[in-house]
């Protein structure tokens, strides 16, 4: 047997303080590559779990600077639809608008703009796509006659702006007459956008969103390795996906690297990050298999045990340190997942080697998490739960119409458990990317790469460990 070695995680270790000529956190920058050809401008991604990342969290993940990662476990058509919620969303000109027929109920028409999660719909003519009108929540929300149809409740009196109209006089024509939506139409009267006020205003106050080529939120979107994972990629790359994450427990597996293969092989210039893996050498047999980032944790997640029920992982910092060495040669960024709990852990992580940290616990249980706020013993929670616990895998084979197999068949890796109600998740990363800042300046580093050059770590006792927490004091 090969000699045993040492593996370590964050609590092991401390960053040795450096000289340093920060002066203010704002001379920090924490722009980072999420993967070979995405660069983000906070090293942070929501985790692709059912209970951290759908539209809502992606989207403010994206304004925020980071990027979020839609889970699969939703049909196809439904995963593809929150994509399409985070393009639209804060996108300043909407290319394909949601529109419904004049004929339709107002009840209808009120159900699909709120399933849509926007506040007014256009109404076209048929196939033709002529604009005829615009419904608000104004026009419907108190309507008396809810079998009325559309035609009867709509504002047919509209100001619409040309295909292809410039920001400053798509603000003009909103200004001018006092309204905050500007439908675009071409020289027939067909809808081609859709200009509002408030993604204008989104837009102005987020300056360092991600954001895609169009000005779109950046977004992925996770698939599996098997069943219709394929045509998954499809719909998600077709609906605006910026990134595929190829989402399996033991990444370093003949099904994931085969699956990686099959995508780049069928979407060429497709950004793929593919997980997860604790090893040097599943980090290179992915960066072989054409991945654009490798995702680096086995049994590292707050809500995981993959360690407890197989015996299998690496200490996270240990996994990222590997991993990153050799995924650096390739010039293929490493992200860090699971088992982050403060900034202080993400500022190791990414001195450690990782590009970005992917964060599970950390953002569930907040406004964007989906899922309901529980209250117990005069307390708020969210439900925040591994994608292997045997309640996510109770609901997807539910779905799956298998709800009659024997779940004493299943052996779950994950636990289902109950995270403090934490708010929107933007106070959260307001203090993480602050901490982080913090830690950067607190190692003499202007950025990630200059972190990445002069951190140094020391290891520590338990005692090292326990001076580090609050001592002694009883916190109020
Ligand atoms: P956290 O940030 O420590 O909560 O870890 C989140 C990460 O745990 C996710 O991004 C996944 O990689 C991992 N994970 C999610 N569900 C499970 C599970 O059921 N078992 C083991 N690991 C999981």
């Amino acid at each position: 047997m090969a000699e045993i070695r040492e593996g370590l995680t964050f609590d092991d270790v401390l960053l040795v303080p450096k000289h340093s000529d920060i002066a203010s956190r704002s001379q920090v920058s924490l722009r980072t590559r999420i993967s070979r050809n995405i660069e983000a401008s906070l090293p942070l991604i929501s985790a692709n779990m059912d209970t951290v990342t759908e539209h809502a969290m992606a989207v403010t993940m994206a304004r925020e600077g980071g990027i979020g990662i839609v889970h699969r476990f939703l049909g196809i058509r439904e995963q593809a639809d929150e994509i399409l919620k985070v393009k639209r969303s804060g996108s300043v000109m909407v290319e394909n608008p949601y529109t419904v027929s004049p004929d339709q109920s107002v009840a209808d028409a009120l159900a699909y703009e709120r399933d849509m999660g926007v506040s007014g719909l256009l109404v076209t003519d048929g196939d033709t796509r002529r604009l005829v009108g615009v419904i608000t929540e104004r026009d419907i929300v108190f309507a008396p006659d809810r079998g009325a149809r559309v035609r009867d409740v709509m504002t047919t009196d509209v100001v619409t702006g040309h295909e292809g109209i410039g920001l400053e006089e798509a603000k003009r024509i909103l200004h001018d007459n006092r309204i905050e939506k500007l439908p675009l139409v071409d020289a027939a009267g067909r809808v081609t956008g859709l200009v509002t006020s408030t993604d204008i205003l989104d837009a102005e106050a987020y300056p360092d969103a991600s954001k895609d080529k169009k000005g779109r939120p950046l977004v992925g979107a996770a698939v599996g390795v098997k069943d219709d994972f394929m045509d998954r990629a499809e719909a998600l790359l077709g609906a605006g996906a910026d990134v595929i994450v190829v989402d399996i427990a033991h990444g370093h597996s003949e099904n994931a690297l085969s699956a990686v293969r099959n995508l780049r092989k069928a979407f060429g210039g497709a950004e793929i990050i593919a997980g997860n893996v604790a090893t040097a050498a599943g980090a290179k047999d992915l960066i072989r298999a054409g991945v654009d980032a490798v995702k680096v944790g086995v049994g590292s997640g707050s809500i995981c045990i993959t360690r407890v029920i197989t015996g299998s992982g690496v200490p996270q910092l240990t996994a990222v340190i590997d991993c990153a060495a050799v995924a650096r040669d390739h010039g293929i960024p490493v992200i860090s997942d699971g088992g982050t709990r403060t900034s202080g852990d993400v500022t190791k992580a990414l001195a450690a080697g990782a590009s970005a940290v992917m964060l599970g616990g950390m953002l569930g249980g907040t406004d964007e998490s989906p899922g309901t706020v529980i209250t117990k013993d005069s307390k708020r929670f969210k439900v925040y739960r591994g994608m292997a616990s045997l309640a996510a895998s109770m609901g997807r084979r539910a779905k799956e119409g298998a709800a009659g197999d024997d779940i004493n068949d299943y052996v779950a890796e994950g636990v289902e458990a109950l995270v403090p109600y934490r708010g929107s998740v933007r106070e959260i990363l307001a203090q993480l990317s602050g901490g982080v800042r913090s830690g950067l300046s607190y190692c003499g580093a202007h950025d990630v790469a200059q972190l990445q050059q002069n951190a140094e770590f020391v290891r520590m006792s338990r005692a090292g460990f326990a001076e580090s927490q609050p001592h002694d004091v009883a916190v109020v």
